[in-house]
């Protein structure tokens, strides 16, 4: 779960969407719950125009900043051991460190599994056919093409509109 924010350019009312995933898989043309207005917000991304978000497909990812943290782990935990045993002090950034490097190490442990089981890709394929439900509106088309969006082509009806490429 993921929290975000924006302002509405049009009323200036802060729209707050607690529930958006991750990833913010959604329409990048935000409704101001307020005025009513439309406006764009382009950290979201419509699965079905843009692709999902690299860090869902990609195991290897994960794989490399895991071993990373857990190298870092071990070169602080070194580290710890050299000062507690030889200079006898140890600092709060040191037991810090400790405690976020196998966190996170175990985080991106557990992130490279569900792509590599498949889970990741069930999830995305839930969020490509809200996406691809979302893109059944011909106005939500027209408006993404408004603002720049390169929409497939069997996305747009009767294939008059060219988009370029
Ligand atoms: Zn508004």
């Amino acid at each position: 779960m993921t929290y975000s924010e924006n302002k509405c350019p049009h009323c200036g009312k802060m729209n707050r969407d607690f529930f958006c995933n991750t990833w913010m898989y959604g329409s990048p043309i935000r409704v101001c719950k307020k005025c009513g207005g439309k406006y764009m917000d382009r950290r979201y991304r419509e699965p079905a125009v843009q692709g999902f978000d690299p860090r869902t497909t990609d195991p290897d990812l994960y794989k490399n900043v895991g071993l990373i943290c857990a190298a870092l782990f071990i070169l602080v935990l070194v580290w710890y051991r050299f000062t507690t045993r030889n200079l006898g002090y140890y600092s709060n950034y040191q037991v810090a460190m400790l405690i976020m490097f196998p966190i996170a190490a175990v985080g991106c442990l557990i992130q490279y599994f569900r792509i590599k089981s498949g889970k990741m890709q069930k999830e995305n394929e839930k969020y490509l056919a809200e996406s691809e439900e979302r893109l059944k509106d011909k106005q939500y088309v027209a408006d993404l093409i408004a603002n720049g969006y390169k929409v497939l082509e069997k996305y747009i009806d009767n294939g008059g509109q060219d988009n370029g490429e």
